[in-house]
């Protein structure tokens, strides 16, 4: 069985719509579904919508938010709750055409993969501060991880197993995108092109675009945190150079009385300080990583192995 998780935020006019196009789509190719609505604390009568979608088809299911929690928890009640083979993530915006769902599905089942991610072929219309953020966030994140996801979108398959594994991460600050490349299993992509939003507007604010971002950025990498023991060890570098400057000047004897010690003593001490708040920052992050109890490691198959079935 499938799972589609559909996160809804201030959607009633997309509700129906999504439902009836994934209901359809999915019957004519005769794959057994569930449908899981996420409300993510919606202001207007999108939950109204989802129960009444629901009355009618008893596959489409709901969860509903006490209040505005973000997409990244819509995403993960909704993985949480799924009971399929296999979950796909969509906008209810239909953004993410569902066809591609029908794609995805057809090398999940003949492939031997775990994941396969939707990627991006056009990003669709966005205004030009928009395209810009998401140019230097994308930009940070590539700098500071490694991954490049400018392409990435939360527009996945993803199988029962990896499913199992992102549930199991118990981080509170979530970033989904990463955290599936994270968890590993064989991934295969589908590209696809952003369609214009059905009805109502994009739920970003600037604001909550740049939490977003800063929240994305520092539950998957410490890296802005070593920067300042890279700031020390330059300042150092620094504060080498002119000492031996300053004490030249000294022994050759056109320097000012007292001035040299002056320089040196701000020069080291300035250099220290920020080594040890690099070194502090360096066990922050370690008791970071902790907290966020991890799993140390994660195995896609069992062969033989009694009591793997145990979780
Ligand atoms: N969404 C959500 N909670 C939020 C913001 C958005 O569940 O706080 C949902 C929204 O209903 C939609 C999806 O996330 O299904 C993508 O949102 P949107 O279309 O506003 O983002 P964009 O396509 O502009 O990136
Ligand atoms: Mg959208």
């Amino acid at each position: 069985m499938l799972s589609v998780i559909i996160p809804a935020y201030n959607e009633q006019e997309n509700v129906p719509v999504a439902a009836e196009r994934v209901s359809c789509l999915l019957s004519e190719n005769m794959i057994d579904y569930e449908m899981i609505f996420v409300n993510d604390g919606s202001s207007d009568g999108t939950w109204e919508k989802i129960c009444e979608q629901s009355a009618q088809n008893d596959r489409v299911k709901g969860i509903c938010f006490s209040r505005n929690f973000g997409k990244e928890s819509a995403i993960f009640a909704g993985l949480r709750y799924a009971s399929g083979d296999a979950c796909v993530l969509i906008d209810c915006d239909m953004q993410h055409p569902p066809e591609t769902i029908i794609e995805m599905y057809n090398i999940w089942k003949n492939n031997d993969v775990d994941i396969v991610e939707g990627k991006k072929s056009s990003r669709g219309k966005e205004n030009i501060l928009y395209k810009g953020f998401s140019k230097l966030f994308y930009g940070l994140i590539k700098k500071a991880s490694g991954l490049d996801m400018t392409a990435a979108s939360d527009f996945k398959l993803i199988d029962r197993k990896a499913v199992d594994a992102l549930n199991a991460m118990p981080e509170r600050l979530t970033f989904f995108r990463a955290m599936s490349g994270w968890v590993g299993f064989k991934t295969e992509y589908v590209y696809f092109d952003v369609a214009e939003r059905t009805a109502g507007e994009s739920k970003w604010s600037l604001k909550s675009l740049f939490k977003y971002a800063v929240n994305s950025i520092s539950s998957f990498t410490s890296a802005p945190l070593h920067a300042v023991t890279l700031c020390g060890v330059l300042t150092l570098l620094v504060a080498l150079i002119m000492a031996v400057n300053t004490l030249y000047n000294k022994i050759v004897g056109n320097s000012l009385e007292g001035f040299t010690t002056v320089i040196l003593l701000q020069l080291i001490t300035s250099s220290i300080i920020m080594i040890s708040l690099g070194i502090i920052g360096f066990y922050i992050s370690k008791i970071y990583e902790e907290i966020k109890c991890r799993p140390r490691y994660i195995v896609r198959e069992f062969k033989n192995i009694k009591g793997e079935e145990k979780k």
